[in-house]
């Protein structure tokens, strides 16, 4: 391994990561991938080996798939096919989130259920394909001076709090997590969304057969909420509500824990394999750039885990900044694209903790009189079954117009690749034969960083878009939110213009 001492002579790196969570490490897929001289940085020397997070979604899924990892991770993961179920102290379903075996509009299954650490060791070993990324394990980042013209400053000490020298870097991205320094040298606020609240988090390895549900049940008995989950192979997770009087210093030893689980299991069916008390939060930062600063995933949000999307926010953040960076690296583009960072982002993070907020109301709630209501209300109103949310990005490299600003689906085209395989991390632009002999035709569009879509090669599911949406053509971003269609020459014209590295920088300019 390199010392930092050693780099900070050469060339200052084009982007720092200080953190290698699995937002970091995505990031540092993401940009070895297109070819950045990267250094990652991480106080510890392994990857954190307690579970945490356990679910990701589809769209998650096609951004592994982006980076050249959808079979290794679909390696160490398993589909989530039957949902999610509210039920009350009686077991009455209350509350469904709608499972499905059939593949979602990524391409993939909604919902993917993994142990953390092994989600983690596949995402380094993808780094390791990338000899312009350089990981500093066992470097803390205790300091980041911003004086320099061109470049930010990292100082960095060892584990044991002995200096490592200093490090320098064109842009620093934060992925360090809940206690973020890069937060805050950035000086941005935390707004609190409400919801702060101690769990017991318990995992556990069956040693043999025992009658469970295959899918994620919410208890939301009163006396004691509780979320119990199948997460892979004999993995099952009790996440447990603490009540008043309990003592979070001692709730976690085997004497307490047990007897709360014995409708399910006790210690003869399975070994603990750890139990923690985690205070769930749902903040949300504000001020997630300043200059050559970034911060993306627990640095810049945290959400109570009820949607299982804490981990997932932070890979969007990073699928939203990584093309971003390239663009502007790449010199395509004047680096006030990165402003769009948290204004595209912070509301749609926003909109899923706002969501997991109102869960988590349902689930913990104690009061017997909100607990009698909630019962009835849900019970007489039939079972409520409600969608995974798909929210617009805010204002930002998006028309915002129409369903401009969401995520695109991802179907097969014509020849029975996926359009992300075929597209790979570039712009895409499809359309009507019209449309396309245009784009063709316009040296505008010959770039690089755009791939032209033929109508052969379209296949019938974007035809139909294009037809649903009487589109002449549609500019897909790099990671895969629809720019802006476009009804007719003119308007394609407009667009072309307002490429990256064009006159016009915003598709809505
Ligand atoms: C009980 C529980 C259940 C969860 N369930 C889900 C779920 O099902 N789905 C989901 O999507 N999310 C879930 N989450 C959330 C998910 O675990 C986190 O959102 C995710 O781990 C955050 O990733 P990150 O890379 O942003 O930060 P982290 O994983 O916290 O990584 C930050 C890294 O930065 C390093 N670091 C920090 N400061 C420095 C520094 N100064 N210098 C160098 N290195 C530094 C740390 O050592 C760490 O390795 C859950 C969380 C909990 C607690």
């Amino acid at each position: 391994m390199i010392e930092p001492a050693r780099a900070a002579g050469a060339a200052p790196f084009d982007v720092a990561i200080v953190g290698y969570g699995p937002v970091g490490a995505t990031l540092a897929n993401q940009l070895g991938q297109a070819g950045w001289r990267v250094a990652v940085l991480e106080r510890e020397q392994r990857i954190h080996p307690l579970p945490r997070a356990i679910h990701f979604d589809g769209e998650v899924m096609r951004v592994f798939q982006g980076i050249g990892l959808g079979d290794a991770v679909q390696a160490v993961t398993r589909p989530g096919i039957k949902g999610m179920h509210f039920v009350n102290a009686h077991d009455q379903l209350l509350l469904v989130r709608g499972g499905t075996a059939a593949l979602g509009p990524h391409g993939c299954a909604n919902n993917h259920y993994f142990h953390q650490p092994e989600l983690e060791a596949v995402l380094r070993q993808g780094v390791a394909r990338f000899p312009n990324v350089t990981v500093f394990e066992g470097h803390d980042v205790v300091g980041i001076d911003e004086s320099a013209s061109g470049h930010a400053k990292l100082a960095l000490e060892t584990g044991t709090g002995a200096p490592a020298g200093t490090l320098r870097a064109r842009y620093v991205v934060g992925c360090d997590g809940a206690r973020s320094i890069v937060r805050r040298v950035l000086g941005s606020t935390m707004e609190d969304l409400g919801l702060h609240q101690p769990w017991l988090v318990f995992d556990a390895l069956l040693r043999r057969e025992v009658a469970l549900p295959d899918y994620t049940v919410q208890h939301c008995d009163p006396r004691r909420p509780m979320t119990s989950c199948n997460v892979t192979g004999r993995r099952r997770r009790w996440e447990i509500m603490l009540m008043p009087g309990d003592d979070p210093d001692t709730i976690a030893r085997p004497e307490h824990v047990w007897p709360m689980l014995a409708r399910w299991i006790g210690p003869q069916d399975a070994d603990l394999e750890r139990c923690v008390v985690y205070t769930f939060h749902s903040v949300i930062a504000h001020g997630w750039r300043r200059a050559r600063l970034m911060i993306a995933g627990d640095a810049a949000h945290q959400t109570p885990p009820f949607l299982g999307q804490g981990m997932c926010a932070g890979i969007r953040d990073v699928a939203n900044l990584a093309w971003k960076l390239d663009a502007v690296l790449h010199g395509r583009i004047d680096d006030s694209l990165l402003d769009t960072y948290e204004s595209e982002r912070e509301p749609h993070a926003r909109a899923f903790i706002e969501l997991a907020v109102r869960l988590g109301d349902v689930i913990q709630a104690t009061d017997p009189a909100v607990v009698e209501r909630r019962d009835r209300e849900f019970l007489q109103g039939e079972t409520r079954i409600f969608e995974f949310p798909a929210p617009r990005l805010g204002p930002g490299w998006h028309s915002g117009a129409g369903v401009a600003g969401t995520v695109f689906p991802q179907p097969r085209l014509a020849d029975g690749r996926l359009l992300d395989e075929r597209v790979g991390s570039r712009f895409a632009l499809f359309g009507t034969p019209a449309a396309m002999a245009a784009a063709m035709a316009d040296p505008r569009w010959q770039r690089d960083d755009v791939a032209l879509l033929t109508p052969a090669e379209i296949g019938e599911p974007l035809r139909g878009w294009l037809a649903g949406q009487r589109a002449a053509a549609a500019l897909l971003r790099p990671d895969r939110y629809l720019a802006d269609r476009v009804d007719g020459p003119e308007a394609l014209d407009r667009l072309a213009a307002r490429l990256p590295g064009t006159h016009s920088q915003r598709p809505d300019a």
